[in-house]
């Protein structure tokens, strides 16, 4: 069986380190490592309206900040399928579908989107469409027959929700769908990266982020004033590593190198760990550390992003062709899908030569 990747990004904002160290590095090493047959990676413009359908032009803007994002990583092109997910009609015709396939109690107990909807405040004022989205994110998944979604912790409910869809439309219409793996980071730091303030998860959406285009000047002032353990007061007193999201960026970001160049009085991360829980180590001069570390990772990151900005018709070109090849793909498996679920009234032979029969014996 081929071996397909399918993941992508609501285009809510820019991408922050938490998208980063969650998903688009990982994504960038699959690219290069040249083990996948295809890997198409989506701007979920569709689903992000589902939360923001009074302000589409939140989400207009937005397509071209994922998309140099993207390329600023090191998505390319030339290995990966870059899409807009509204650009694709079959993706909405197989949600219709697969809505049948789901409950409403089922949708009700996800976790992701229990915790979503408490966010956002709706309270009962629920988009349907919102609501639903988890059954649109199988849509995307299957439509392009993904084996493999590399996303967050945060994912993981929706990525179950798929695999009980792919299992259903299977068992109720014959083998036609690919039940996908989740792929999580290895980096137990970057399932979810905290927000700067502290909050569990640095989203677009609480304003707590660090975007990987920020201007230097801007990381240092974020990283500078980072929540970090409140009850060490005084350098002497001993501090606490768990938990600290210093210390979690530090776990997601440094290396053994980083410490040779930026704070040679430590060989790594643990003996820095060790002196802070000790006592003896300010949270300024680590956050210095922290500082240097993501200054060192972002720099060519925002450079290459500079180069994409001076030509922004090529980046909408590649966001064209991209959704014109991943048409092809959906367009492919709603067919599949159609012939299993036998609405395919007008290629069905069998069908009308039945019916024929049928009346033709009425007639005798
Ligand atoms: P929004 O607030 O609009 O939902 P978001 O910041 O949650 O935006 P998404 O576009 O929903 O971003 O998520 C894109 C991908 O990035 C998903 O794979 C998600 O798991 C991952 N991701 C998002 N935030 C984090 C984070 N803080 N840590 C690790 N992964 C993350
Ligand atoms: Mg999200």
């Amino acid at each position: 069986m081929s071996k397909i990747i399918l993941t992508g990004d609501r285009p809510t904002g820019k991408l922050h380190v938490g998208h980063y160290v969650g998903s688009l590095k990982r994504r960038v090493e699959l690219q290069n490592s040249g083990g996948f047959d295809k890997i198409f990676i989506m701007i979920a413009d569709a689903q992000a309206l589902t939360d923001n359908a009074d302000n589409p032009e939140k989400v207009r803007q937005n397509i071209i900040e994922v998309a140099l994002d993207y390329l600023a990583v090191g998505l390319d092109p030339a290995k990966s399928t870059l899409f807009i997910q509204s650009q694709i009609s079959e993706l909405t015709e197989l949600s219709f579908y697969y809505m049948n396939l789901v409950t409403v109690s089922r949708l009700q107990r996800n976790p992701t989107v229990k915790s979503e909807i408490q966010m956002r405040n709706f309270e009962t004022s629920i988009p349907v469409g919102f609501f639903t989205y988890p059954i649109s994110q199988a849509a995307d998944i299957t439509a392009f027959k993904a084996t493999t979604v590399p996303v967050g912790e945060d994912q993981e409910p929706m990525i179950e929700q798929t695999r009980e869809i792919v299992r259903k439309f299977n068992s109720v219409y014959g083998e036609t769908l690919v039940e996908p793996d989740i792929l999580l980071p290895d980096n137990a730091a970057c399932l979810r990266l905290p927000g700067t303030d502290g909050k569990a998860k640095m989203s677009k959406s609480l304003g707590n982020c660090i975007y990987l285009s920020e201007e230097p000047d801007e990381i240092k002032k974020k990283v500078m004033s980072m929540f970090t353990d409140p009850n060490h007061l005084r350098v002497e007193d001993p501090g606490q590593v768990e938990g600290n999201p210093v210390f979690i960026y530090l776990d997601a970001f440094a290396r053994d190198e980083h410490f040779a160049e930026f704070a040679p009085d430590y060989a790594n991360l643990q003996e820095m760990k060790d002196h802070y829980s000790r006592g003896g180590l300010g949270d300024v001069k680590v956050k210095r550390f922290l500082n240097e570390v993501i200054q060192a990772e972002l720099e060519p990151i925002r450079k290459r992003r500079k180069e994409f900005q001076k030509d922004i018709p090529y980046v909408y070109e590649v966001l064209r062709k991209g959704s014109e090849v991943a048409e092809a793909v959906a367009a492919q498996t709603l067919s599949d899908v159609k012939n299993a679920m036998k609405i395919n009234y007008f290629d069905d032979k069998e069908l009308i030569a039945m019916q024929s029969a049928k009346y033709e014996e009425m007639e005798d």
